[in-house]
């Protein structure tokens, strides 16, 4: 008899499990709690706006190849989109000046000897500095390798690791730092194009990857949260959700795709991350002014990113824990002068929504990266899966999908 594999939790780590899994042939069942798939990375139509807005702006980079691959077998490439280099327009709203950082292509980065294409106020011997985050110690923080001050810092260093880590980066890992700037600055332009999913994140991540599952043999089945396992001896032997039990076989394996707080609540003596950091997003229903890029860096402000989508514009703050208790509508106000600053756009609000996400990720603290678990469990059929699982990058859509392929890539190595 053929095996079955059970994937718990329908975010992009168990989509992912489930899609490698059902490309070779493997009898996959996904079980998601809520009635959407997508987990942290999901759109949602908004009732106050009347638009289909995502739960938080994510931006890929061109060099992330486990996500990309992903939209591959999916056969939805084509839904993310961005420019054709690697070009970041920044403002500072203390000073208003206004710039584009433009990298070249390739890995030797000439554009730091530009200072048309550099950041303002910068010298290219800065940008070396980068690399002693590259031979940092194991346990290191960002602030014991780097002089976390200057205009490199403030303007490009800081926003884009605060961004990719969602936690201060003085505070942050050094080496998850390092895993993003080797993947980013240190491979060559070609290698961070930003890139977003225009018509939202499920049309892009979720909905095509449901029918790929769908096609290929598997099924994904809503509003069954799992309760609780039946552990005997060294394998899991029931899986319950409460109304329905499922009684596994030998041979079936279970891969448990849940946030942190979850899996150690199912799974006795686990160790996972308990620190969190939150993301807040503004979205303001506004058709974007022609000739807004669609992405902004913002110094010196609240917020810190903004996109222009064809039906509104949206800010995005990381690491926004201290936001967490500001009443919406003066957050709104707040964030609106500064999204008109810089759109150019004289009205007051126009309707807006504030979406805060208080566990967005795991804290990118030293301390939390080390309580990371492997995939394996004690248990011979129970495997992990998850952005906080040890994949060796900060809690991204990179990171949550190579999970997903390593555990899929596991089975297919078990007897
Ligand atoms: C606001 C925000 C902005 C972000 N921005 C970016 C970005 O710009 N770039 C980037 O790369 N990443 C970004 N991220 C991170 C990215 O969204 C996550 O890393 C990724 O979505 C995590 O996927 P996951 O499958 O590991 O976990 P989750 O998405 O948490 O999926 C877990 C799933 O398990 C389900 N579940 C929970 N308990 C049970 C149960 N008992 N039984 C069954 N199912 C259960 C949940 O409902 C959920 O669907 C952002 C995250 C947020 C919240």
């Amino acid at each position: 008899m053929s095996r079955s594999v059970h994937i718990i939790g329908a975010g992009l780590a168990g989509l992912a499990t489930a899609v490698r899994l059902c490309a070779q042939g493997v009898r996959a069942s996904v079980y998601e709690a809520t009635n959407q798939a997508g987990g942290r990375c999901r759109s949602y139509h908004d009732p106050v706006l009347g638009i289909t807005i995502d739960n938080g702006n994510h931006l890929l980079l061109s060099g992330n190849r486990a996500a990309l691959g992903y939209l591959d077998t999916i056969g939805a490439r084509d839904r993310l989109f961005g420019p054709s280099s690697a070009s970041f327009p920044f403002i500072d709203l203390a000073s208003h000046e206004r710039w584009t950082l433009r990298a070249n292509d390739g890995r030797v980065a000439w554009w730091i000897f530009d200072r048309n294409r550099r950041v303002p106020g910068t010298r290219a011997r800065d940008y070396f500095s980068v690399l002693r985050l590259l031979r940092a110690p194991p346990g290191a923080t960002i602030g014991d390798v780097l002089d976390c001050k200057g205009p490199l810092y403030d303007r490009l260093l800081g926003p884009l690791l605060l961004a990719s880590l969602n936690t201060e980066p003085p505070q942050s890992s050094a080496t998850l730092a390092a895993a993003v700037i080797r993947k980013t600055l240190v491979a060559g332009g070609r290698s961070y194009r930003p890139l977003f999913a225009r018509d939202g994140l499920s049309a892009a991540f979720v909905e095509p990857a449901l029918r790929f599952i769908e096609a290929n043999g598997g099924k994904v089945v809503f509003g069954e949260r799992l309760r609780a396992f039946t552990f005997e001896a060294d394998r899991v032997t029931a899986l319950d959700f409460g109304d329905l039990s499922v009684p596994l076989r030998a041979g079936d394996i279970v891969v448990l795709a849940v946030p942190p707080v979850v899996a150690a609540s199912l799974i006795p003596e686990l160790t996972t991350p308990t620190e969190f950091r939150a993301v807040v997003n503004a979205h303001f229903c506004i058709v974007p002014p022609i000739g807004l890029p669609p992405m902004t860096g913002i110094i010196n402000g609240t917020a810190e990113w903004l996109f222009a989508f064809p039906d509104r514009l949206s800010v995005t703050i990381s690491g926004a824990d201290r936001l967490l208790d500001t009443p919406r509508e003066e957050l709104a106000a707040l964030i609106w002068r500064e999204v008109a600053e810089i759109a150019g756009i004289a009205s007051p609000p126009p309707p807006w929504q504030i979406v805060r996400e208080r566990r967005a990720t795991f804290a990118a603290l030293p301390d939390e990266d080390a309580k990371r678990p492997g995939p394996h469990t004690r248990w011979g059929n129970l495997l992990l899966a998850g952005d906080w699982t040890a994949t060796g990058l900060p809690a991204t859509i990179e990171g949550s999908i190579r999970s997903g392929n390593r555990a899929a890539d596991l089975i297919a190595t078990m007897n």
